[in-house]
């Protein structure tokens, strides 16, 4: 039979979506810019060799698919998927499909759908979740791209991606760089939740004195309740861990600087361009971009001291503050896509997002049924924080995460998601805020100017004579 679908670029994440297509009776068709992969894969797929069309070159590739192609590309979304186009577009066929399911900034996403379109191609961006696991047995997908391309694309996409309730984890989310905005908004989110774990994690370590297996045995415990999630599950199973090399426990032998690949970042960039502010995403990112001063710190540490007081988190009561600060933290989340969403017109389905986020991704939680019904049932104002069905977890989860943060904050703790959790929610929840005084300033060395409470026509103070 025809293949299907065309890959291009046999990397880990590529080969691991080819895996799973072939092993799911989808005919493929598969190059890499090098052969040694091709041979590998080819390996690799042995027991589905009957479903899977191997060729040495790109040319190869896009003459062994029948129209309209599909060729999805899993290579760095960067330079070498601008120069990959250059290649394809001369080689493609009005009404092909060209999908970059790597990491891209959708910025790129969409200037490469408008050049394509120019060709009467189309151009998927297509955000895949779940590292090389999910790749191979079932990823989260985020598409973004024509109508047409979904058609084509669908009936591959909901076989292969993870599967919650028996519906597939892969939707449209909307046209061009919808699938990857809604990607790297879900990065944002898990760079957010590791670090408020890594928060809590160094309360439990150094405040009150627990061993990183007594640590990872209480993530585990938590993961069998309402924070059940697979950062949870995954921190307690590496904190059960001893380092093959020395005698001590993994984590310690491992050098605390952190590494990012970007989409963090992207995610806080594109909150402030929209006007918004993600701050427990930019509290996360910040955390990784001082992780990574390793040298200046021991400096510091050195000359103003780095000791702290030991605390005495309650287990209970940290449950229920870590809810609360999940629930922040997609609110924070949600807003940004909302943000985008209108400014690029791209009517994101944010329940159908929390849906599509349950199986098969990085941030996949129990919470994320309850914010997809919280959705349904119409949150006012779009906001979760203010959905109903979370209003008891709130009015428990606050009082817990204030008292956790003060806590920590008195002992020397450095808490920038979950104080920042904090921060968003008291600014929100107070109709009359300090921007009077900012307004007043800016009038005072701007002649900025203000609006009046009381709508009267007076646009600069006193000040001004
Ligand atoms: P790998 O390094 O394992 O593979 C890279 C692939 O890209 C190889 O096939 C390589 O070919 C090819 N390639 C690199 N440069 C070029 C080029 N200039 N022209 C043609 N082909 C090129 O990377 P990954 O599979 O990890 O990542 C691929 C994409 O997936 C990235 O965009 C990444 O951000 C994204 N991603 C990765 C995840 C992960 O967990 N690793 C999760 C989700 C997305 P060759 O063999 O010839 O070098």
């Amino acid at each position: 039979a025809d293949p299907q679908i065309g890959i291009y670029g046999l990397g880990t994440m590529g080969a691991a979506l080819a895996l799973n297509m072939a092993d799911n009776g989808i005919e493929i068709a598969v190059s890499n810019r090098s052969a040694g992969p091709i041979a590998e894969f080819m390996t690799r797929a042995e027991p589905f060799a009957h479903h899977v069309t191997a060729l040495d070159t790109l040319e190869a590739l896009i003459d062994a698919l029948p129209t309209p192609r599909l060729l999805l590309a899993m290579i760095p979304s960067t330079a070498p998927m601008d120069a990959f186009l250059e290649q394809v577009i001369p080689l493609l066929a009005e009404g092909d499909t060209v999908i970059d399911a790597g990491n891209a900034d959708f910025h790129a996403t969409r200037a490469r759908s408008a050049k394509l379109a120019e060709h009467g191609l189309h151009f998927v961006g297509l955000g895949v979740s779940g590292g090389e696991d999910g790749a191979r047995h079932g990823p989260s997908m985020m598409f973004g791209g024509s109508e047409e391309s979904w058609t084509g694309l669908q009936p591959i996409l909901s076989k292969i991606a993870a599967q919650f309730e028996g519906a597939p984890c892969a939707d449209r989310m909307g046209p061009d760089g919808a699938g990857h905005f809604v990607k790297t908004v879900h990065n944002g989110i898990e760079y957010a939740d590791m670090q408020m774990i890594a928060e809590v994690y160094d309360l439990l370590r150094h405040g009150a004195g627990l061993l990183p297996s007594e640590i990872g045995a209480q993530f585990a415990r938590w993961n069998d309740g309402p924070l059940e999630s697979y950062l949870f599950e995954i921190t307690g199973k590496v904190l059960s861990y001893d380092d093959p090399l020395g005698k001590g426990p993994m984590v310690d032998a491992i050098l605390d600087r952190a590494g990012q690949k970007g989409t963090g970042r992207w995610t806080a960039i594109e909150a402030v361009k929209l006007g918004q502010s993600a701050t427990m995403i930019e509290g996360a990112v910040a955390a990784r971009a001082w992780s990574a001063e390793k040298a200046l710190r021991e400096v510091a540490g050195a000359a103003l001291g780095a000791d702290r007081a030991g605390v005495t988190p309650d287990v209970e009561e940290l449950e229920a503050a870590l809810l609360a600060a999940r629930i922040l933290e997609y609110s924070q989340g949600f807003r940004i896509l909302a943000a985008a969403s209108e400014e690029y017109d791209w009517q994101l389905d944010f329940a159908r997002i929390a849906e599509i986020w349950r199986a098969g991704c990085i941030i996949r939680a129990r919470l994320l049924d309850d914010i997809s019904a919280a959705f349904r049932e119409g949150a006012p104002e779009g906001q979760l924080f203010l959905a109903p069905r979370f209003a008891p977890v709130l009015e428990r989860g606050i009082p817990a995460l204030r008292r956790l943060v003060s806590e920590a904050i008195a002992a020397g703790y450095p808490l920038p998601v979950l104080s920042s959790a904090l921060a968003f929610w008291d600014t929100l929840r107070q109709p009359r805020g300090t921007a009077a005084l900012i307004q007043a300033q800016r009038d005072f060395f701007g002649r900025h100017g203000f609006d009046r409470v009381d709508g009267k026509d007076a646009h600069h103070g006193p000040w001004w004579g």
